[in-house]
């Protein structure tokens, strides 16, 4: 009997021949990726309009909670490639988690720099926990992330910001398990748009596979920013951008051209939603399909249902929202956003039934 190795497919090794590695690249794996695309139960009936497909991509079972993590081991396998010693991100949260976890797996150093205030809890949490350096500076995402451009221009640092060539090129990956799910293109993509890496990772995915020939279509990408820091929407740069929705508030998308250009070319729209808007979403999305995903997130169903009343998504497609985090990385928010009574009841039967009305 010989013994065999336990099989775990990293997310490069599924997908090598797409990506830039070679079989001498160090691959740095915590399970990312291979993620659940799920139906959509009660939604599409609720909203009225009962013959959309509709999907949920889920995101939020990434290792570290988002699809950071599926940029994020191919930046830091590559990083181990050119021998560097430390990564450096500005980050809301989700990079900085992401980055932290792979940097440690890699034995790396990971500065992270923090705007001050707005970064979720949860997520500051995973970056300590990881063991990166944080310095909060007295800035916003924006300044933060100039910042560390300086850095990485002047000190022996490598910067695994969505700038990092390798982020936007391991997340396209996402895309192609879109399409293995379905075993076709979905009609239409509904995604958060932030700094816009993800929507033109998405794009260059299903692009590619259409051209290869796997699929004989590709979607139309939908792409959503949040009301107070939509500046692709607006055409200008926000200079303080305001949003409940902090893995979204960002003023001056890095990607911004690439982003434009996949919705262009692929025949969608860029679009905002209200935070108003993407609080209903968040709650319907717990409340009749039992997932919990991430305030940002929900601005991808958010705006599928404003595109939908609009007749710019037809009612009778397929449609897959990328729901981009895990809702656990912000435990205060549905507390803040339902109401609950949690006032103590007497602890016996008939009070009990009493209060649940059975
Ligand atoms: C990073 C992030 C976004 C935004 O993605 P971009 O690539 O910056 O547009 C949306 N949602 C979550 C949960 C994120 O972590």
């Amino acid at each position: 009997m010989h013994k065999t190795a336990p099989q775990v497919l990293s997310l490069i090794s599924k997908y090598a021949e797409f990506l830039p590695v070679t079989l001498d690249t160090p691959i740095v794996s915590l399970g990312e990726g291979n993620t659940p695309l799920v139906e959509a139960s009660s939604l599409p009936k609720k909203l009225g309009f009962p013959n959309l497909r509709l999907y949920f991509k889920l995101e939020g079972l990434n290792p570290t909670g988002s699809f950071k993590d599926r940029g994020m081991t191919l930046a830091i396998s590559k990083a181990v490639e050119e021998n560097a010693s430390a990564v450096i991100c500005a980050s809301t949260g989700n990079t900085s988690a992401s980055a932290a976890a792979f940097a440690t797996k890699a034995g790396l150093d990971c500065f992270v720099l923090l705007p001050h205030g707005h970064v979720a809890l949860g997520k500051v949490a995973q970056a300590i926990h990881y063991g990166a350096r944080l310095v909060q500076i007295k800035g916003n995402f924006d300044r933060a992330l100039q910042l560390v451009k300086e850095i990485g221009d002047k000190c022996p640092v490598t910067i695994v910001n969505s700038i990092n060539p390798y982020r936007l090129e391991g997340q396209k990956t996402a895309a192609f398990e879109v399409i293995e799910a379905l075993g076709e293109a979905p009609d239409y993509l509904c995604i958060p748009v932030g700094n816009a890496g993800n929507i033109s990772a998405y794009r260059r995915g299903f692009k590619l596979f259409h051209e290869i020939g796997r699929v004989t279509s590709a979607p139309k990408m939908h792409g959503f920013e949040a009301e107070g820091s939509a500046a692709i929407v607006q055409g200008k740069p926000i200079e303080n951008p305001e949003t409940i929705a902090t893995a979204i508030r960002i003023g001056n998308p890095a990607s911004w051209k690439e982003a434009e250009a996949a919705a262009v070319d692929s025949g969608g729209k860029i679009d905002s939603v209200t935070d108003e808007e993407i609080l209903d979403a968040y709650k319907l999305l717990g409340s009749s399909e039992g997932i919990f995903c991430e305030p940002s997130s929900a601005a991808s169903v958010a705006g599928l249902i404003k595109h939908l009343k609009a007749g710019l998504i037809q009612a009778d497609a397929s449609a897959v929202c990328v729901l981009t985090g895990n809702g656990l990385k912000d435990p205060e928010t549905p507390q803040k956003v339902n109401k609950v009574d949690l006032s103590p009841v007497e602890a016996n039967l008939d009070a009990l039934r009493k209060v649940m009305g059975i």
